[in-house]
């Protein structure tokens, strides 16, 4: 029998029902210490997972585009659309398993950033995490 080679890296936790690397939920803990960015001299307070207006703006944009003239059947999309983010949300992080109201551990796909409102990890605003 060959034994397996130990990776020392690759050891996993079980966290929040799923298994995540060690030292995974340590990272969590001290993400939420980092409370704002400092983007060009001002500080603006991070988005927690679930307080994103992101999706909902652009689901909304394409339903007025869609549905021209037509309120109450734009509502009606924004109410099914609403109703999947939420679930979506009380879920944690598909990507870094934060919990609803905890902030991403960055850089995390999935956090919004507080001045463009676009993707942090890709928008083009010059960020820097502070307290
Ligand atoms: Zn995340
Ligand atoms: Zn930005």
């Amino acid at each position: 029998m060959i034994e397996k080679p130990s990776n020392p890296e690759k050891h996993l936790v079980d966290f929040r029902g799923r298994q995540v690397i060690e030292g995974w939920p340590e990272k969590l803990e001290a993400a939420q210490k980092s409370r704002h960015f400092m983007i060009d001299g001002k500080s603006f307070p991070r988005i927690a997972w679930g307080d994103e207006t992101m999706e909902l703006e652009e689901a909304r944009r394409n339903w007025e585009q869609y549905y021209k003239g037509a309120p109450a059947l734009i509502e009606s999309q924004m109410n099914l659309v609403k109703d999947e983010i939420e679930q979506e949300k009380a879920q944690p992080c598909p990507d870094c398993i934060t919990e609803k109201g905890e902030l991403h551990v960055w850089p995390c796909d999935r956090e919004e950033c507080p001045n463009c409102r676009h993707q942090a990890m890709t928008c083009l605003c010059n960020k820097e995490l502070a307290e």
